[in-house]
């Protein structure tokens, strides 16, 4: 049995996929030409600081090509690469893809939606950007296909929200969570772990928070910084300010975290994926399976489930 399904001592997201599809479903990652209001002037021009959507996007999607190229490409790549894949879903991750004339982005989604190689859509947006009727639409769509939701939260403090220019609060996004669940949708929430002037652990003490949310799943990894961003160049000008956290650290903090998570609770991601070219700081230079395959064996030996030490809110 390969290493990565040696255990089941958290609850993997793409088993909700699988439990949905009954089989392997993999995302496609598609770029549908959005900008974002923290880049176009609405909210702001720099962006947030550590963001690099090149980065972001798989080398598969060429940003160039219309969104019907990219839904064929993308499915034909995704479908070499993962032969036993039974679904693919389509994933607008770059940029803020809730952003925009409604009737543009109801005809991205209609776009994705209505391709018959593609059983549902993932959308990845700013908690701030959810405007009513948008969600009316959403959850109408979702009678037919499956919708999801992914909201970047990055950090539950409002300093390091504020430092990296994130351009909302945290209370802000508490209430995009709770205004796309009321909606009925899936909703998941990304974070980032080693933000500069932030304790790189103070993320995982506050798991009551997180277990007080309507979250459906969650996506936590470490930072990195991008080259040519402005955290690139805080990172340059004042590498004392970061504390990146060493493997066996990150390990020790996120199965203390797991075991506290709420049990119902699907887990995204734990680690941090990106190509090293992009990367500046110091890479723990361990691939993405081997790391997801050491970290479970790690919890297998230690006895440690997700929710196992968790205690309801009374
Ligand atoms: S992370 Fe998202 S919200 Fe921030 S600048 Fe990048 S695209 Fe915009």
């Amino acid at each position: 049995m390969p290493a990565t399904e040696m255990t089941a001592r958290y609850r993997k997201l793409k088993d909700y996929w699988r439990g949905r599809f009954g089989g392997r479903v993999q995302k496609v990652s598609l770029h549908a030409g959005m900008t974002c209001p923290n880049r176009d002037g609405s909210l702001g021009t720099g962006g947030c600081a550590y963001c690099s959507n090149e980065a972001f996007t798989p080398a598969y999607c060429h940003s160039g090509d219309s969104l019907e190229e990219q839904i064929e490409q993308g499915l034909a790549f995704q479908a070499r690469r993962y032969p036993r894949a039974v679904g693919f879903v389509g994933y607008l991750q770059a940029y803020t893809n809730t952003y925009g004339p409604l009737e543009k982005l109801v005809g991205i989604y209609e776009t994705i939606l209505g391709h018959p190689g593609l059983s549902g859509l993932v959308v990845g947006t700013r908690p701030d950007c959810l405007p009513d009727s948008l969600l009316d639409y959403l959850q109408a769509a979702a009678t037919r296909k499956p919708v999801y939701v992914e909201l970047g939260i990055e950090s539950m403090e409002d300093a390091t929200l504020a430092r990296m220019n994130r351009g909302h609060s945290h209370a802000q996004a508490v209430e995009g969570i709770q205004r796309v669940a009321a909606h009925g949708l899936p909703v998941g929430a990304h974070f980032l772990v080693g933000f500069p002037g932030e304790v790189w652990t103070r993320f995982f003490e506050r798991v009551d928070e997180i277990n007080a949310l309507p979250l459906h799943s969650i996506k936590v990894h470490q930072l990195h910084v991008f080259k040519g961003t402005p955290l690139a160049r805080q990172y340059l000008d004042h590498p004392e300010a970061f504390d990146f956290p060493r493997v066996e650290d990150y390990f020790e903090q996120l199965a203390g975290w797991l075991a506290r998570l709420r049990p119902d609770l699907y887990i995204d991601r734990l680690f941090g994926d990106a190509p090293l070219k992009y990367i500046l700081n110091p890479s723990w230079g361990i691939r993405l399976d081997v790391l997801v395959a050491r970290f479970d064996a790690w919890l297998e030996q230690r006895g440690v489930s997700q929710g196992c030490r968790h205690r309801r809110a009374s």
